[in-house]
């Protein structure tokens, strides 16, 4: 059913456990994955460290042999590179998690996945 997924990844708790969903819809349908991490600003540094990060995803992905199709380091606003990049791709599900990185625990949501929920053209899991 699902023959490209995107996992959203910012190395927070939440988006590990996006990852391990991912991988398991990517093995039970025979999936390929993208996944993106978007940096806070388009400095080396922050790019650096945003490959980095996309890097232990990729890494979690390949070692349990699912295929990787791409792995996508931009810099901008968070949930609109999340949507242009899914659009690009052609994904048919994204994968997120519910929370991030930030340290604010009142919203149910984080504000990145909230954006993506509303506006992509694709199913989306928020997974918690
Ligand atoms: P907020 O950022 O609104 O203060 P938060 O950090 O708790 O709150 P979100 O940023 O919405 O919550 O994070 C929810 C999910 O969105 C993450 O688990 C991850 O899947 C995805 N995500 C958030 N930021 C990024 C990013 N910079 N790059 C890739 N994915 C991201
Ligand atoms: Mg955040
Ligand atoms: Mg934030």
């Amino acid at each position: 059913m699902y023959r490209r997924i995107l996992v959203a990844y910012d190395g927070s708790d939440h988006a590990k456990k996006a990852v391990a969903h991912a991988l398991a819809l990517a093995k039970a349908f025979g999936s390929s994955v993208c996944v993106i991490t978007v940096a806070v600003d388009p400095s080396q540094a922050s790019l650096d460290k945003a490959q980095k990060i996309a890097s232990e995803a990729a890494e979690a992905l390949k070692s349990q042999g699912v295929a990787l199709e791409e792995v996508a380091v931009r810099s901008g606003t968070p949930a609109t590179e999340i949507l242009n990049y899914a659009e690009e791709k052609g994904v048919d599900l994204i994968v997120m998690g519910s929370r991030g990185l930030s340290a604010l625990q009142r919203l149910v949501l984080g504000s990145v996945s909230q954006a993506v929920a509303s506006r992509a053209r694709v199913p989306v899991l928020i997974v918690r």
